[in-house]
């Protein structure tokens, strides 16, 4: 299930909109100012924002432009939705650093429409696709993780934590994650989570993926956190 921060000051619109979203399957968090988007980011990274461009104080435009500008929420999906239907308006809006913009009024249909295509665009791991990586394959659909060794495909056994670790690293290969980020990507709520239970996490994953020789896959970048980089052609099979 998704998580939608919706930022809208008027009672009326935020609360038609956030029906209509927990009706569709989304689990939906209100914010009426910036001041409480930001707390709410703050404590949880939601998978999209519905960010209001005219919000009382600071507006949705100065806060997706703060957003664009700390690592930890650069990546976070924005919906920019306005009264206004200038085309200056729009650029702007989309030059902060929303990924799409909508017009008030707008339908339910278009706004869930436009979610989706976000959350698709943003989130390969939430697709139920097969991903692959140097001869691992994970199935989302049927939860099996296997790599081929020869005749025979090997199955991993994987608790859900790490089949949900292993699952968003090969969606994002090469990409470094510091443990933050995997907490909020794979763990979604850690406000009580400690960072070195990521540590932990790794740990079992690789032991997991030894039997396959698959462990490496997995590496520690000093400093930063970690990174799936796809085995050197030769130890592919
Ligand atoms: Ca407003």
């Amino acid at each position: 299930m998704s998580a939608v921060l919706v930022v809208e000051d008027e009672a009326a619109i935020a609360e038609l909109i956030s029906l209509n979203l927990r009706h569709a399957g989304y689990e939906v968090t209100l914010a009426s100012s910036a001041e409480q988007a930001q707390a709410a980011i703050d404590k949880v990274l939601p998978d999209l924002v519905l960010l209001d461009w005219m919000l009382p104080g600071q507006s949705g435009l100065q806060l997706a432009l703060r957003w664009r500008g700390d690592p930890r929420t650069r990546g976070l999906p924005v919906i920019m939705l306005t009264a206004r239907s200038d085309e200056a308006d729009k650029i702007s809006g989309l030059d902060a650093g929303a990924d799409d913009y909508l017009t008030k009024p707008f339908s339910t249909k278009e706004l869930l429409a436009r979610i989706r295509a976000l959350l698709r665009r943003q989130a390969p791991e939430a697709v139920n696709t097969t991903v692959e990586v140097s001869g691992l394959r994970l199935d989302p659909s049927t939860h099996r993780v296997t790599r081929r060794m020869g005749e025979t495909a090997l199955e991993v056994k994987l608790g859900p934590t790490e089949f949900r670790l292993l699952h968003f690293f090969m969606a994002h290969p090469e990409r470094v994650y510091s443990r933050a980020q995997l907490l909020d990507r794979v763990w979604g709520d850690h406000v009580f989570i400690e960072e070195r239970t990521v540590d932990v996490h790794i740990k079992r994953l690789r032991e997991a993926l030894g039997p396959v020789q698959c462990a490496p896959l997995v590496e520690t970048v000093r400093g930063a956190g970690y990174r799936l980089t796809p085995l050197p052609d030769g130890q592919a099979i």
